[in-house]
């Protein structure tokens, strides 16, 4: 079974005994349950589009490990070639879900532990990358769902992992014996993760030898013993209940987070690709991070592009799509999108080959793309919202509109256009209201780490004193370091 479809990942999900607790109470199903629904069937995309034959190219790669034909989201970037179908790839879910799609994280925990597991062995003689290769050919071969687990909850953040009151803020080793490890801790805003098959659990900052403990790189079924998943509320979760309210009933508003919980958790040392190398933990944060960072002018670029097509459809059903301010407007989100997009094509292009001959993008332009996306797409939304007009904040609910006391008075006041059908314009308002506050919106912020983050790989790769050169020689100065 090297490449699922839809219908196969999800009966692969309800044969998990995931242990799951939302709103109050433990989901026993989460393929078929309100909450969790929608964000099933937004990862269930990425099997179905690698079946269509008009975007097989992008969502299938051959596996070098097996050169056979798997999901694109298994495997390792043999070139820039393979980074920039990355990019177009989530571009293109992004416009058929209008939301996260989740599986990328796991996508580049792969691609970032192959390569930081080479570089261990091959200076501490260790064997964690035969090991982390025979593991990603178990996931290519069974096309399984990986969630990157890399964030910690982090307690007091001007504190280091030990010298935390509770040793557990950061996920840690408990116990090693001849069979492998035990880990406690948790992980935190893990997207994705109740309709994933597998977490691959990362350090989430660069450690020193008195955080060794925590250096600690593996993989656990989401279902083992010892693992709990809490799922995050969302901004009108009560709508999962109903549909136009929803605004994007199938797919969900970003990735269905949770906070999950490691108590004691046993892992064999053939699932185990860090324990204790504390100075490899930064190298393998920053590559995760870069890569992640690369996504967000993809992924982010496909869901903006639905934005802007619902800005445009209420000016349309408004009757105001042929105003220059209007017109002026949608060329405006259309720039600040178009230049996500450039930037994570840029920072793809700009790859190079790792020493384990896998790819990696430009780290500097990389972040650039996601410090972008936490300005960007809030002014896009803002523009949005300028368009769509303040009835996306007041319209009633659908049980107003189907309620036959007030549904006629609705139907009557809430038209715009003429020719357009009132419940056509709800629908197309509750999907932008929707896909642009509360929950969406901080996913831009903080999705692939916060801001800050980006700012300080910015600064550190950006070589300032190659600058200051540069200066020095045009103004004929020679003082400066
Ligand atoms: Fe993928 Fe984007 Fe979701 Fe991250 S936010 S998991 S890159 S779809
Ligand atoms: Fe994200």
């Amino acid at each position: 079974m090297a490449l699922k479809n839809a219908e196969a990942y999800k009966e692969s999900l309800r044969s998990l005994n995931l242990k799951v607790y939302a709103g109050g109470e433990r989901i026993q199903n989460i393929v078929d349950h309100p909450l969790t629904m929608p964000h099933v069937n937004s990862a269930a995309m990425t099997y179905e589009l690698a079946h269509d034959p008009t975007a097989e190219d992008l969502m299938t790669a051959v596996s070098h490990l097996t050169n056979k034909r798997i999901n694109r989201f298994t495997c390792i970037h043999r070139s820039t070639g393979d980074l920039i179908k990355k990019v177009k790839m989530l571009r293109m879910i992004g416009q058929r879900t209008g939301t996260c799609f989740q599986r990328c994280v796991g996508f580049d925990a792969l691609n970032a532990l192959f390569s930081v597991t080479y570089e261990m062995d091959a200076e501490l003689k260790t064997e964690y990358h035969q090991r982390f290769c025979q593991y990603l050919r178990y996931i290519q071969e069974n096309d399984l769902m990986v969630a990157g687990s890399m964030t910690d909850p982090k307690g007091d953040r001007s504190l280091r992992p030990h010298q935390q009151a509770d040793p557990d803020l950061y996920l840690r080793l408990v116990k090693k014996d001849r069979d492998g490890i035990f880990v406690r801790g948790a992980k935190a805003h893990q997207t994705g993760i109740v309709n994933s098959h597998e977490m691959l659990i990362m350090p989430t900052v660069a450690l020193g030898e008195e955080d060794r403990d925590y250096a600690v790189a593996c993989a656990v079924p989401t279902d083992a013993p010892g693992v709990l998943h809490i799922f995050g509320r969302q901004t009108n979760d009560e709508r999962k209940f109903g549909t136009i309210d929803q605004g994007n009933a199938r797919y969900g508003i970003v990735g269905g987070e949770a906070l999950t919980i490691l108590e004691d958790v046993f892992v064999p040392w053939d699932r185990v690709f860090m324990c204790g190398e504390h100075r490899y933990a930064g190298a393998l944060v920053e590559r995760f991070a870069s890569y992640h960072r690369q996504n967000y002018g993809g992924c982010k670029a496909g869901v903006a592009d639905v934005i802007i097509g619902s800005a445009a459809l209420l000016a349309e059903y408004n009757g105001v799509a042929g105003a220059s301010h209007i017109r002026d407007k949608l060329t405006e989100m259309i720039h600040l999108n178009e230049t996500l997009y450039c930037c994570s094509l840029a920072c793809s292009s700009e790859g190079h080959p790792t020493p384990a001959g896998n790819f990696f993008v430009n780290p500097l332009l990389a972040n650039v793309v996601k410090q972008n996306v936490t300005r960007f797409i809030y002014e896009i939304c803002r523009i949005s919202h300028d368009i769509a007009g303040g009835f996306i904040a007041t319209l009633p609910s659908e049980k107003d509109l189907l309620h036959p006391e007030t549904a006629g008075y609705i139907d009557k006041y809430f038209r715009g256009k003429d020719s357009v059908k009132t419940e056509d314009r709800i629908r197309v308002a509750r999907l932008l209201e929707n896909m642009t506050g509360g929950t969406a919106l901080a996913e831009s912020m903080h999705g692939a780490g916060s801001p800050q983050a980006q700012r300080i790989m910015i600064l550190r790769q950006a070589n300032i004193d190659h600058k200051k050169n540069l200066a020095r020689a045009l103004a004929g100065v020679t003082t400066g370091c």
